[in-house]
């Protein structure tokens, strides 16, 4: 890949001007300042503010909606050309100062500093495969039954589509979303989590830096509830693609209706990891511990509940426990840290109380649970290990999104994969098995989107589809050749001749 050389984003005077002057909003193709002003602070250490941003208004999502439809046409003809070379133009922004990005990952999002650059390689790759995807020729040429009739099927860009994103992957879910759209044409509002919006303030100047049109990418801060309402209700968004907790996407699914707007919502989650007896001992341990604790457990893809059957139970839990005794809390951006702080003190509290509710509903807490003291002042959490699991407790059927796991003893693989499927969720899940006959059991009886076998619950590819069942998602896959299911809608077109 082609290496850029340092322009104003990428140096120390940006970094600076990060902390100098609150980010502005990109309506209409200018940066513009609104009244409110936030700040966006270091969960790693309380006194880094590492950047404030101004937060926009109802006024302001309208005025933004309005030149996003009034440019999408114009975008829509543009060659496939253009787009392939300003997605790829983004892609070498991104991975040309890579480590920088990173280090604001993991400085706003608390992610350890190796995990969030490791983010900016995955966002830069989704630019890449999709300035490929532009290019790709879609459609058909069909034969009619009926004579001197031909059928064309076109693929047309949606319209304008609403990005909203989470804090946990805030720059490659943003990449995800925004790559496919601007690919298949279409006009993009970026919503990001208000707490990781200097990230979101980065890729919208290298966006802007390229020759995409002004007003087809635009970037909107403000309270989730305030611009997903104008969006969701606006006649003028065709599309919205949202990835946070459940209650917000279903609030934004019943704010849709009226506006018929097309949805796609990633969701929560509660993933299992089944251990059968004639597993790999240091495999599982190690697909169970990554699982449960990298991003601090503050991942979709996280396992909470391991499932272990009687055979191997002991031997598993010694191992485990022993790992767990090596991972070093700390700050995200000390490269010794394996797991970072919780994203606020809500967090912390909501780990604090799963803890407490824990041990009220009989589960025996072994590890971890607390909240910890470091060199700096921030929100950290010592991974948790409950036994004694039930797969009725609400911590086996809850999102608790926090670095707690706990073990559910079960006799065999009959229970294990009721208790897999025993939950409201559906994204993803694991099993750690030599038998190959359970193994494809296990693909098919799993009622989850992501299977895993032999491999930790977590970490996906970018090429292939990614979506849950169940209350985890609604609508189409997302990432891949499934992206463009959401991104665009199809025409038929008959012609007498
Ligand atoms: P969140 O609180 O739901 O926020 C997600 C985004 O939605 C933020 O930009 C937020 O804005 C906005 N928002 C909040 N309320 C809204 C509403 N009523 N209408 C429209 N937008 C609204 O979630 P989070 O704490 O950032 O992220 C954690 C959740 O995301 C977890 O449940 C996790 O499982 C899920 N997640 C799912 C996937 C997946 O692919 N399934 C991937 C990653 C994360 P503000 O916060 O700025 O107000």
């Amino acid at each position: 890949m082609k290496k850029i050389d340092q322009d104003e984003l990428l140096n120390t005077q940006f970094m600076e001007s990060l902390q100098n002057e609150p980010m502005k909003n990109l309506i209409s193709g200018e940066w513009v300042e609104t009244p409110e002003i936030e700040e966006n602070i270091n969960p790693s250490d309380t006194s880094d503010i590492v950047s404030t941003f101004y937060k926009g208004s109802f006024s302001h999502i309208f005025e933004t909606i309005d030149c996003a439809s009034k440019v999408q046409a114009d975008w829509a003809k543009s060659s496939i050309a253009l787009r392939e070379q300003i997605l790829t133009e983004i892609a070498e922004k991104l991975m040309a100062n890579k480590d920088f990005y990173g280090e604001i990952i993991a400085r706003e999002a608390g992610k350890p500093i190796k995990e969030a650059t490791d983010e900016v390689v995955k966002s830069a790759e989704f630019f890449t495969y999709f300035a490929a995807e532009s290019i790709r020729s879609k459609g058909a040429y069909m034969d009619s039954p009926r004579e001197s009739v031909d059928i064309e099927v076109i693929n047309e860009p949606v319209g304008v589509v609403g990005v909203i994103t989470p804090w946990n992957y805030p720059l490659a879910i943003a990449a995800w979303k925004i790559a496919p759209a601007l690919a298949y044409g279409n006009s993009v509002i970026l919503k990001p989590s208000s707490q990781t919006p200097a990230i979101a303030y980065i890729l919208a100047k290298i966006i802007d830096s390229t020759k995409l049109p002004k007003g087809v990418f635009s970037l909107i801060y403000g309270k989730g509830g305030v611009i997903g309402k104008a969006l969701a209700e606006s006649k003028k968004v065709q599309a919205i693609t949202f990835t946070g907790s459940v209650g917000a996407g279903k609030d934004l699914a019943k704010k849709s209706i009226d506006s018929m707007t097309k949805l796609q919502l990633e969701m929560g989650s509660k993933n299992s990891l089944i251990i059968l007896d004639d597993a790999d001992l240091d495999l599982a341990v190690e697909a169970a511990i990554k699982g449960a604790y990298n991003a601090n457990g503050q991942k979709c893809t996280s396992c909470s509940k391991l499932v272990v059957t009687e055979g191997i139970y002991e031997k598993f839990l010694e191992a485990y426990k022993a790992k767990m005794k090596t991972l070093t809390v700390g700050n995200a951006m000390d490269k010794t840290s394996n797991i970072g702080p919780c994203i606020d003190k809500k967090q912390l509290d909501s780990n604090l109380a799963y803890i407490k509710l824990g041990q009220e509903e009989g589960a025996t807490l072994v590890c971890g649970g607390e909240a910890i003291k470091t060199s700096t002042e921030g929100f950290f959490f010592s991974p948790a290990l409950f036994v004694d699991g039930k797969s009725q407790m609400r911590i086996n059927q809850e999102e608790m999104f926090g670095a707690i796991a706990c073990v559910i003893k079960v006799k065999n693989y009959d229970e294990a994969i009721h208790v897999l499927n025993d939950t409201e969720f559906g994204l993803s899940g694991g099993i750690i098995t030599n038998d190959l006959k359970k193994a494809m059991q296990f693909k098919h009886d799993a009622v989850i989107g992501n299977v895993m076998i032999n491999l930790a619950t977590a970490g996906m590819d970018n090429h292939v589809p990614f979506g849950g069942r169940k209350n985890s998602s609604y609508g189409s896959r997302e990432k891949s050749y499934a992206a463009s299911d959401f991104y665009t809608t199809t025409k038929t077109v008959y012609i007498k001749y």
